[in-house]
Parts: C-alpha cells; structure tokens; sequence
C-alpha cells in the first residue's frame, strides 16, 4: 500500500505557516514504514524539536485505478477515517528554503498515524464531514471537508493521473489550521464528529 498525502488545501492553514496558494493540489508520499497504528505510541524522532501534528481526513482506496474522472471517484472508496500527518516543520522549513523534497521532515517512521475508519454510507454528504483534534483533552484544531481547495473526488481524478491508485491506499487529504507541536506525554485524540478515531501518546 501507499499513502498519498496532500499538502495545503485548507486556506486557513495556507495562511498561518505563511504559504502560497498553490494553484494545483500539492501532492506527497509516505511509505509503508511511517503507518503508526492507532494502540502504538509515537516517537518524537531525535532529529526535529519541532514535529507537529497535522490532523487530516482519510480516504481508503477499495478498487483499482488510473485516470479516474471525478465523477467516478465514489466508486473507488468505501471508507473515510482520521489520521495525523506528522511533520518535522523544522526540518521541513529547512528543506522548503533550499528547494529540496519533504520526505525526511514528513515521512519518516512513525510519521502517519491511522485511525479508524467509518462506512461511506454513515455520512450524508462527502463534503460536509466535520472532524477535530485534542491534544490534552483541549480542542486544538477543527476542520471541515467542505472548507477542502479540492475535494474528495477531485484529489481522487488529479492523483490518479500521475500515481494508479491499488486497493488499500490512503490518501491523506490535507490539514485544517491550528496545528502545533508535540512534546512527550502529550495525548492527541482524533474525531469525526463525535466519535473517536484514535488516542495517541506522545512520547
Ligand atoms: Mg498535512
């Protein structure tokens, strides 16, 4: 499996790290290797002393495909979950300044935490999915998937022009604003709604 991860669609998020408006989605990967599921603790890596959370809404790809219209891509998922896309911003700044690929500051072990999924059919509407992050117990970043630059089926058709989407992909679909760093022993704990996707323990 891969994990398809987007940057900047959320123009709040756009503004507080200062970014430009990227006029075509932004796209990166992460390996296998930095799924951190749900019961694991998450390792602050010792090459960062800023890694931040990034709370994001999933996709999990269930059928295979390439050039996929948009008007098609609710056929290519079942299920929508929450995830972190954590980003060592101290590095990844270093990196964006010498025009250099994020992959160290966002896809290093441990770097993409998968929560639970939940059935297409629970949600009425693709682009009304409300989801949140605590850190602590207090509510730290809020989202909406309406407030998406793309959306679903769009990032869907744009990825699946460069990358065949498999079953059992992800795609991470960018970050609402709001994010921050972690420090150990914090607790980050995801929602959809009201409903719980995963707990996290920074350590
Ligand atoms: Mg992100």
């Amino acid at each position: 499996m891969k994990i398809i991860c987007i940057g900047r669609n959320y123009a709040d998020h756009i503004k507080e790290l200062d970014n430009v408006k990227p006029t075509e989605p932004i796209i990166f990967l992460k390996p296998d290797t930095a799924v951190l599921l749900k019961k694991q603790p998450f390792f602050i890596p010792e090459f960062s002393n800023d890694v931040h959370h990034e709370v994001e809404l999933l996709v999990r790809i269930n059928k295979i495909g390439k050039h996929i219209d948009q008007k098609f891509a609710h056929k290519y998922y079942d299920e929508i979950g929450l995830g972190i896309d954590f980003t060592a911003r101290d590095l990844q700044t270093k990196l964006k300044q010498e025009g250099l690929p994020w992959e160290k500051a966002k896809s290093f072990d441990g770097s993409a935490v998968i929560g639970n999924f939940l059935k297409k059919e629970v949600f009425e509407d693709m682009n009304n999915i409300d989801f949140s992050l605590k850190k602590n117990g207090k509510a730290v970043q809020n989202g909406n998937s309406m407030l998406m630059m793309w959306k679903i089926d769009a990032l869907i058709e744009y990825i699946s022009k460069y990358f065949t989407l498999k079953i059992g992909d992800i795609i991470f679909t960018g970050t609402p604003a709001g994010v921050g760093s972690v420090k150990a022993d914090d607790i980050l704990t995801g929602f959809i709604g009201e409903n719980e996707m995963f707990s996290i323990k920074v350590k």
